[in-house]
């Protein structure tokens, strides 16, 4: 029997992929680089997507702050594009700005949230930034459903550390065996949970195949089966 029900945030509970392809696209129209000749937005985004990936990833190492990130990304891509670097700054901020105003919600996740709140002291262990999490969950409308949030950037601790993973257990003030984390990735949930000897409910939905070095102690393919799944328990 689960006493606390913890969560991972980007593509669990909320559609990161949505949320920043919209915010992008929003940052672009406002700048009017839709209106640059010779500008073409899937370019513009394959550029920027493995430049923006290189800058997050080291971000920790190199001790740079996501705006930098943002602003050095924007940069890139742009002077590697043949257009003005100097956007880069407006265009980061804008996009920042909208991406935490910015909530687009995985199927069944209100659902799941609200049913769950009352019978369960719920969490999430997010590797993001802090500032952006809080933001979309109230954004959402989702943040009231929280007793706890435990992000990377605030703590100091990243997922599949397992000391994430203990913090949140004692913040409960729980044993390991009675919480449940659900979570969208196998690398970074799965191993994590593991680690700190929690249960995992792979959260899977679009059906990827599990290896046999994975053995998630639960697999759902849609949120509505976590309810039922913990009712049966
Ligand atoms: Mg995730």
């Amino acid at each position: 029997m689960y006493k606390a029900i913890l969560f991972d945030l980007d593509n669990t509970l909320l559609d990161y992929t949505s949320s920043e392809l919209d915010a992008m696209h929003r940052a672009i129209a406002q700048h009017r680089l839709l209106e640059l000749g010779g500008f073409e937005w899937e370019t513009f985004r394959s550029v920027f997507a493995p430049i923006n990936w290189t800058y997050w990833s080291e971000r920790v190492e190199r001790q740079i702050h996501i705006s930098q990130v943002l602003h050095f990304s924007f940069r890139d891509t742009l002077a590697q594009l043949g257009f003005d670097p100097s956007l880069s700054d407006p265009l980061a901020k804008t996009y920042w700005h909208l991406f935490c105003n910015t909530c687009h919600v995985m199927e069944g996740a209100h659902h799941v949230l609200l049913t769950l709140h009352g019978r369960y002291p719920l969490g999430i262990i997010s590797n993001g930034i802090g500032e952006a999490q809080r933001a979309r969950l109230k954004t959402g409308g989702m943040d009231h459903y929280f007793d706890h949030l435990f992000i990377s950037d605030e703590m100091g601790l990243w997922k599949p550390d397992r000391a994430i993973f203990d913090s949140a257990v004692h913040a409960f003030g729980l044993d390991h065996s009675e919480v449940l984390f659900v979570g969208d990735s196998l690398q970074d949930d799965y191993i994590g949970a593991e680690r700190s000897g929690i249960d995992f409910c792979y959260y899977n939905p679009v059906g990827l195949p599990i290896g046999e070095l994975h053995q998630p102690k639960f697999a759902i393919q849609s949120l509505s089966e976590l309810t039922m799944m913990l009712d049966n328990r």
